[in-house]
């Protein structure tokens, strides 16, 4: 398992934003912990068409942290 740091996409909004409910992302989100090959994709508006798959401690400056441990997807 990987810490998972402030700043890194496992604690950031848009990482697999588009099923932020998934049983995994909770988890990495409520522990900050990654398996090392985990993966996901970026939902940034300016990446998700890209389809951008980043693991939990990748980052870039487009950040955004998660509010109240996950989001609601609508
Ligand atoms: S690549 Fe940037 S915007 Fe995408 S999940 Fe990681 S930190 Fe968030």
């Amino acid at each position: 398992m990987l810490h998972v740091h402030e700043g890194q996409c496992g604690v950031c909004a848009h990482f697999g934003e588009d099923h932020g409910d998934d049983v995994q992302l909770v988890q990495i989100h409520n522990q900050h912990e990654a398996p090392e090959d985990f993966v996901d994709d970026c939902g940034h508006p300016r990446l998700a068409n890209l389809h951008l798959k980043v693991t939990a401690v990748s980052s870039c400056d487009g950040f955004e942290p998660i509010q109240n441990g996950h989001h609601s997807t609508g």
